[in-house]
């Protein structure tokens, strides 16, 4: 079972990711927790190589091929051996942010993340957990996080809340993968909610 964690920046998914992938552990699951962009040893790089120094170096469309390529890097090396090895895996963050981070970005992106996502990677997760919150929020939330804010900076409040709409749109697109959930609240009843939430849709 393939579970993923999208949500705007300051959202609380990672720590929800972690939080789910303990719960689950605990219970005796079979479970890895794993993040994007990232991964594999060398999706890392890329990750380094697009989120550390200039902002400007690189176009949405590199970003679009270098996050794709680390994606394909991460299912090579990590995601289908654990899948296939029955494991379940749960990943902060995965295609849906690159169809509105870099989707976003200008017109016509969307369609070109879609086309590669179909030739080079094809797979979709099991469950897609959206940490729903109002980006203002988000935004206290991830100061002092210096990647977060820097992207919070280049898309500014108004993307974040057209990035905020584009998951609820995924969500209402796709509701047999996706499930919404309140962020707002505090991280345990957030926790909570999420747990139950999943173990409603594993195998017993
Ligand atoms: O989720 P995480 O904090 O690891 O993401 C690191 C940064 O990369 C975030 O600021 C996020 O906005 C950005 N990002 C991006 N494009 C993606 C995924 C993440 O710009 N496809």
């Amino acid at each position: 079972v393939f579970i993923t964690f999208e949500g705007i920046d300051g959202s609380g998914k990672s720590t929800q990711a972690r939080r789910l992938y303990e719960a689950l552990a605990a219970q005796g699951f079979a479970v890895d927790l794993t993040r994007e962009p990232g991964g594999s040893e060398g999706a890392e790089q890329i990750r380094s190589l697009v989120l550390e120094g200039d902002p400007d170096r690189w176009s949405a469309e590199t970003e679009i091929l270098l996050f794709t390529a680390a994606r394909r890097d991460h299912l090579e090396k990590r995601i289908w051996p654990a899948l296939d090895a029955g494991r379940i895996v749960i990943c902060d963050r995965f295609a849906d942010s690159t169809r509105l981070y870099q989707g976003l970005r200008g017109p016509g992106l969307r369609q070109q993340v879609d086309r590669l996502h179909e030739m080079m990677i094809g797979t979709e997760p099991d469950i897609t957990f959206v940490i729903d919150l109002d980006p203002a929020t988000g935004l206290s939330r991830a100061k002092g996080r210096q990647t977060a804010e820097e992207r919070f900076e280049d898309f500014g409040e108004g993307l974040q809340r057209q990035m905020r709409d584009g998951f609820l749109d995924l969500a209402r697109a796709h509701p047999e993968r996706f499930i919404v959930i309140d962020g707002a609240r505090c991280p345990d009843a957030v926790a909570d909610d999420v747990l139950d939430r999943a173990t409603a849709r594993l195998p017993r």
